[in-house]
Parts: structure tokens; sequence; C-alpha cells
């Protein structure tokens, strides 16, 4: 039997995904070939790669000028090529957590950054109204963060280039992409397995803000745009996974109707926990991230916690376990996440309270 997979990433894939990946896997259309073994430059994974580009374009309404790019590295690998094509001088780090403080950190080894965080409050909320000078070479922000659980939820403009992670949020809502010079993410928070990167990069700020150092070809972003992502073997199997979810958010009615399904999600859940006497939310209100909820227990209740985690797992769901930087639980309920999934979670905390509080 499938659980209900909370898991923080790799996430909970859609049904279609599974279904059509193993049946690639086992044979692509009629090739004779199993799409782990086709040849990435020949027509039929072209086709693969070509439909997911589409996808991505479709879905986010993606301007011409832009390119999307599947790279391998992860999202751990764009922290480090961000600065060293891009840092000229001066950058600025929205620090808002963990994965913000890594991106910062491979920044500071190319220039100097400028950093506005939420470390004194243990990243609990979004920084606003802070001031952004003119004259850095890019913003950096990370839209959602997935061990924290806070969220930026629109679209920002600074009057300089926008850099964004959206590694787990991604087509989770409607984008302004024109607002970025670049997006980027890990396809395994919210749109397919791990071991393939997205990237969308306005092609003009690629051309023209390239750092004026020595970049190895492998870490060039022009690199990959010239070649549509085939400098290297691509990870084609990856590739044909997101395809699929992609496929499936369209099916869905697009990420308008992945926006509306996470909020009621996310409603559902951070409703029953406002409501409970046991559980608490970690974060500011306004700055919750509908993707990764973390909550913990009241302090006269703290030492129930692994009892909680295991009573949920008994009725089937998993992952609920907080970052171990963190502790106490978070449920990441990601695009394929169901409202049956949360609401069994929910049943499973009303009657953990019942019968401990
Ligand atoms: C998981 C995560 C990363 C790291 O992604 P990798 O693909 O494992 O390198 C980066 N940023 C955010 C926001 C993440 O959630």
């Amino acid at each position: 039997m499938r659980k209900h997979i909370f898991n923080a990433g790799p996430c909970k894939l859609p049904d279609r995904t599974l279904e059509n990946t193993s049946k690639a896997i086992l044979e692509h259309l009629n090739t004779g070939q199993s799409v782990m073994e086709l040849s990435h430059r020949g027509k039929d994974f072209q086709a693969v790669i070509d439909e997911a580009e589409a996808l991505f374009k479709e879905l986010l309404k993606i301007p011409e000028n832009y390119s999307v790019l599947f790279l391998g590295g992860g999202a751990s690998l764009q922290f480090c090529m961000i600065p060293y094509n891009f840092l000229k001088k001066k950058a600025f780090y929205l620090n808002t957590g963990t994965w913000a403080t890594k991106a910062l950190k491979e920044a500071q080894l190319w220039g100097e950054v400028i950093e506005v965080s939420s470390k004194d409050k243990e990243f609990t909320y979004i920084p606003k109204g802070f001031n952004v000078p003119k004259d850095v070479d890019y913003v950096h922000i990370t839209t959602n963060n997935t061990i924290k659980g806070t969220e930026i939820l629109e679209d920002w403009d600074f009057g300089v280039p926008l850099i964004a992670d959206m590694s787990s949020d991604m087509m989770s809502r409607p984008v302004d992409v024109s607002k970025y010079a670049m997006i980027y993410g890990g396809a395994q928070k919210n749109i397919g397995p791990a071991g393939v990167t997205f990237v969308i990069i306005n092609n003009d700020f690629m051309n023209n803000n390239i750092a004026d150092r020595t970049i190895p070809t492998m870490l060039k972003y022009n690199t990959h745009t010239e070649e549509g992502s085939m400098f290297n073997t691509p990870p084609c199997i990856n590739i044909f996974a997101v395809k699929e979810t992609l496929l499936w958010v369209k099916e869905m009615g697009g990420v308008e109707a992945m926006d509306k399904l996470a909020d009621q999600r996310a409603n559902f859940l951070y409703n029953a926990i406002d409501s409970s006497k046991m559980f608490r939310g970690t974060v500011n209100k306004e700055d919750r991230s509908r993707m990764n909820i973390c909550f913990v227990m009241h302090d006269q209740y703290k030492e129930l916690e692994a009892d909680f985690i295991k009573f949920a797992s008994e009725r089937n769901c998993v992952g609920i376990k907080g970052h171990r930087s963190v502790g106490g639980c978070r449920a990441s309920t990601y695009n394929a996440c169901t409202m049956e999934d949360v609401k069994v979670l929910v049943n499973a905390m009303e009657e953990f309270e019942k019968m401990k509080a």
C-alpha cells in the first residue's frame, strides 16, 4: 500500500510519473529500447527534453528571451555557479535559512556579499522593508525555506537582477518570470526525482553580466544554453520523470490549480495546528510556507514528540520528523500531496491529542 508521503525531499510524486516512468524504463514508446538506453542525441530523447522544456515555458508563461536548462549537480552546484559567473564585485543575499546560508557562503568566495538575514530569530520570518543598494550585481533570494518553513509568495522587484532558488516551491504557483534574471532549483522537491536541476535564465542577463575571470567550461551557463543542455550527457531518466510530472500539472489545471490546492492543504493543516492545545506552529504566521509545514509540541508535551511521530507512522504518514537542525515535526505538502494525505495526518494529530492531553 502506498503511504501518505510527507518527505521534504525527495518528494512524493504523482502516480502518473511513477507509472509512465516505469513503463518507459522497460520500453520507451515503440523504440525497442529503455528510456535509459536511448542515445541522448537521438530524436527519441530529443523529443523528451524538448517537451520538458516546452512544458516549463507553457506552464510558467516564460517570456521569449529566456532559456530553460536541465543540468546535473543539484541546486547546490548552482550556489557556486551563480557567483562564479555573475559576481563581479558585490552581491546581495537575503539569508532566510539553511539553504540560503549555503548559497551565501559560496558567493563569499568570489566577492563582497551584503547580507540581510532573519537568523536573529532562528529564521522564523522573512525580512521585509530592507534596502538593496543599486550597485549590486544581483540579489539572491530563496523563495521557499524548506527546512525552516517560511515562504516568499510574491515576485519582488528591486531594480537589480533578481536570482531565486525555487527548489521547493517551483510549479506551486504562477510566477512572473520576467521579474527574475534567473530561477533555479533541484527537481526533487516538487517536480521530479533527484538528479536533475532546472535553470530558467534570461539570455540578456547571462550574456551581458559575465564576470571577468576564467570559468571552467562546464561551469559556464552559456556552455549549456548553446548546447541545449547537451554539452555533456544530461540526466535522461530524470528529465523524463520531470516531463511526466509537468504533464500531470498541466492536466490538473496548471500552476493556477496547484496554487489553489497548495492553499487548501496548507490552510487545513495550519488550522488544525492553530486550534490544537498540543501543537503549535514555529514561524511567523504571515510568512508560513505552504510547502513545508513546521510545528512542534507545546512545552508540557515536548516529551511526547517521538511518540507522536510513531503514532502517525502507524497511520502510514511518513516523513513528518522535523529536520535534524530544527527538531519537532515538518509535513512537506508538495504538489503531489493530496487533501486525503493531509486529512489522515490531521486525524492522527487529533486522535493523539485526545488520547494524551
Ligand atoms: C534541497 C534544497 C537545496 C539543495 O538541493 P540539492 O539539489 O540537493 O543540491 C537547495 N535549496 C533549497 C531551497 C532546497 O530545498
